[in-house]
């Protein structure tokens, strides 16, 4: 079969591998019909993620169709057509039982990281009963994609650890599709602003038509100067960090107001300086989370009933003999206007 690997620093290739055969009895082997390119794989490329071994098959999202199934798998059958978690879940372990599915024993986020993913033909998922969801019928299948890792990430890490609340004010720093993923969850609490800061213009104006009450562009203005100017001079009640860079990080610390949440999305690979001489009188909570999509079935249930549309988060479409172009347009994001990118297995 065909799988997208991870050679070294910098070097990806579409080559020919064996395709995945069960290993446990609670695995499952899913032909892959679609998948999509995240910004940790850019970052696995960049060689910031160095546990990724070189030979690896990268992706962590997709949809598919089961092949096979271990004897122990009783939730799914050769046919079903099924959204593939970026987290795999034992079910068992005590992580699992209080529902912190990133840090499973057996599993986390392991996909395209320490086995092989799904940027392929195939891909081998363990615990399957418990790392797989059945599609609805009359679903837009494609638009699944997006309930592998981006919205329960936007919606786990951001919305519910940043407790957005109705009437509430909002910032969220990065309009990525992370970042959007967050302020199209955001939606859900209807905060009364929710503010996007980014240095694309691009991307404002679609987080503008994705529900955006106000737009800075942090390239231009003055972002604490012009939060405050929203705000009342106050400040928000959530930050969401959704770049993964100091700057950013700092940034939110900076906007909110007291009693404050910073909630972090973003993956970061430095320290960031936080000014606790100012902090530490002002009742805020900062919070991290790995997400644990332990909100997938309230999102598939909010795409089926229609008050979620993952769709609009879809830019560019490729063939997977065209991954490596795939790569190409989202590594140059801000001027391919690229959001996510569907990998169509044909
Ligand atoms: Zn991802
Ligand atoms: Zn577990």
């Amino acid at each position: 079969m065909k799988a997208l690997v991870y050679k070294s620093t910098g070097q990806l290739a579409l080559e020919e591998k064996a395709k995945p055969a069960l290993i446990a009895t609670t695995d499952a082997i899913i032909k892959i019909t679609k998948t999509t390119i995240c910004g940790t794989d850019l970052h696995i490329l960049k060689g910031d993620v160095k546990e990724v071994a070189y030979g690896t098959t990268l992706g962590h999202e997709g949809i598919g169709i089961v092949e096979e199934t271990g004897n122990a798998v009783s939730n799914f059958k050769k046919g079903d057509h099924v959204l593939i978690s970026c987290i795999t879940s034992c079910g068992k372990c005590d992580y699992c039982r209080k529902g912190m599915y990133s840090h499973c024993r057996e599993g986390g986020w392991i996909l395209g990281h320490l086995i092989d993913g799904t940027q392929a033909e195939y891909v081998r998922i363990p615990y399957a009963d418990t790392s797989l969801y059945h599609i609805p019928a009359d679903t837009n299948e494609e638009s699944l994609v997006m309930l592998s890792d981006i919205l329960p990430t936007g919606y786990e890490c951001g919305v519910l650890n940043g407790q957005v609340q109705p009437g509430t004010t909002v910032a969220i720093v990065g309009a990525g599709p992370i970042g959007l993923a967050a302020l199209t969850t955001a939606q859900f609490f209807t905060p009364a602003a929710i503010i996007m800061i980014d240095t694309d213009s691009n991307r404002l104006e679609v987080a503008q038509s994705m529900g955006a009450t106000h737009t800075i562009n942090s390239s231009q203005e003055n972002v604490i100067e012009s939060v405050m100017a929203l705000t009342d001079g106050e400040g928000v009640d959530t930050a969401m960090e959704a770049v993964g860079i100091p700057a950013t990080f700092e940034l939110c610390t900076h906007l909110i107001k007291p009693g404050g949440k910073v909630a972090n999305i973003g993956v970061h690979g430095k320290s960031v300086s936080l000014a606790l001489e100012d902090l530490w009188s002002k009742n805020i909570t900062i919070t991290t989370r790995l997400v644990d999509t332990s909100t997938t079935p309230m999102l598939l249930k909010s795409v089926s009933s229609q008050h979620l549309d993952p769709a609009s988060f879809i830019t560019h479409r490729f063939k997977l003999s065209e991954i490596e172009t795939a790569y190409k347009t989202f590594g140059n994001a801000a001027k391919e206007k690229a959001l996510k990118v569907i990998i169509s297995n044909e």
